[in-house]
């Protein structure tokens, strides 16, 4: 399996391992090499370590074909945790995920990224976090934060956030220091692709797309077994892909980018300058009033629909992934988006992306934090583990 530099915190195969068994319990040593595509004698020494750190455990061995007995290893699932962080443009949520990727406690918090403290207010209430879990006895790993800009992958740094109004933030080494635990900081797309890619449904998956679209859209790309992130961690700008001359205004600068046309804030403000929606309805709202066939709103979720099938049809021509994962808020809509999308998407696809597996998932909202724990979860222990 290969990794792109600063895409999970620490040592790669260790990660590789501990997600492996989250997917997949208990497996043996030549089964874990075999699945990963790593010698046996790396994942032998690998597993050495994670036993000795109480991570992993031997279970009673197994009669095997080949003759000689195996002995599956299996995750301690409560022997090591990790805080995962969403921060978002109004509020902050956050989960703890034990060492198999359990969610055992969420929040979420309102949150202004533009108060001059805010990243003051994001430390406490993340220190708060932190110590609740050392309340409770719950080995921390680390902290693994998701933003919406382009971070550094190597260090955590915030180049530039849109939605949050930061430049040029030093996120992890500031959360760093601050709290005393290792911080992992990363693009909230970027951090739900490398989970994928570990513990979800897409790890089979050698070269697979994630399409996020909500407010904004994302995505993110594993291509050959590992994420791409474009030179500067800045690849992936998937909502920037220019459609409309002399379009709107986009939120990076530029006119008629996919994002003013596709994203649930495009079709929200589009909704209401037409009259289909009041200032205070949703996106709930825009799907029933599309269920009772106003064809104002079929017609506008018609158009979204083709429009983000015509772009994804150049992404798939370019790229030529296996699977193409569709995820957001704006899924909510699907009913509505599916049949443009998918004749858009047949239009324009070559022959040999038409074999592309389209999964459009329903959004968990607790997703990107639990995605930025699922990144951190392999890192070696902060503090040393309790003995006995
Ligand atoms: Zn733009």
């Amino acid at each position: 399996m290969r990794w792109g530099a600063g895409s999970v915190s620490g040592d790669m195969t260790r990660t590789a391992v501990l997600a492996l068994l989250a997917r997949r319990g208990p497996l043996s040593r030549a089964q874990i090499a075999e699945r990963l595509e790593l010698s046996p004698a790396t994942i032998t020494a690998s597993t050495r370590r994670l036993l000795t750190e109480g991570l992993l455990v031997e279970e009673d061995p197994r009669p095997s074909v080949a003759g000689r007995p195996s002995i599956p290893l299996a995750l301690v699932p409560a022997s090591a945790h990790a805080i995962g962080i969403q921060v978002a443009g109004e509020h902050v949520s956050g989960v703890i995920a034990r060492l198999d990727a359990q969610v055992v406690h969420g929040f979420r918090r309102d949150f202004d990224p533009a108060a001059p403290d805010a990243i003051r207010t994001l430390t406490t209430l993340i220190r708060a976090e932190v110590d609740e879990a050392e309340r409770d006895r719950l080995p921390i790993s680390g902290v693994g934060v998701a933003v919406p800009g382009i971070v550094e992958p190597e260090t955590g740094t915030l180049r530039m956030s849109v939605r949050l109004g930061w430049t040029g933030t030093p996120l992890a080494a500031r959360l760093r220091k601050a709290l005393g635990v290792p911080v992992f900081v990363d693009n909230d797309i970027s951090a739900i692709t490398a989970a994928e890619r570990l513990y979800g449904p897409g790890a089979d998956d050698a070269d697979f797309l994630l399409v996020a679209i909500g407010q904004g859209i994302g995505l993110g790309m594993v291509l050959d077994g590992a994420p791409y992130r474009g030179a500067a961690g800045a690849a992936g700008e998937f909502g920037h892909l220019p459609i409309l001359p002399d379009g709107p205004l986009c939120v990076c600068g530029n006119r008629g980018c996919l994002e003013t046309q596709v994203s649930t804030e495009a079709l929200l403000r589009d909704a209401r300058a037409a009259g289909i929606l009041t200032a205070e309805s949703g996106l709930a709202d825009l799907d029933a009033a599309a269920a009772r066939d106003d064809q104002q709103a079929v017609s506008l979720l018609n158009r979204a629909g083709e429009l983000l099938g015509r772009a994804l049809a150049g992404a798939i021509n370019l790229l030529g992934p296996q699977t193409v994962v569709v995820m957001g808020e704006i899924t909510a809509l699907w009913l509505h988006l599916s049949e443009p999308f998918h004749h858009a998407l047949a239009m324009h696809l070559l022959p040999a992306g038409r074999e592309t597996r389209i999964d459009v998932r329903a959004w968990d909202e607790e997703l990107i934090a639990a995605s930025a724990a699922r990144i951190v979860l392999g890192a070696p222990l902060a503090a040393p583990r309790q003995k006995g």
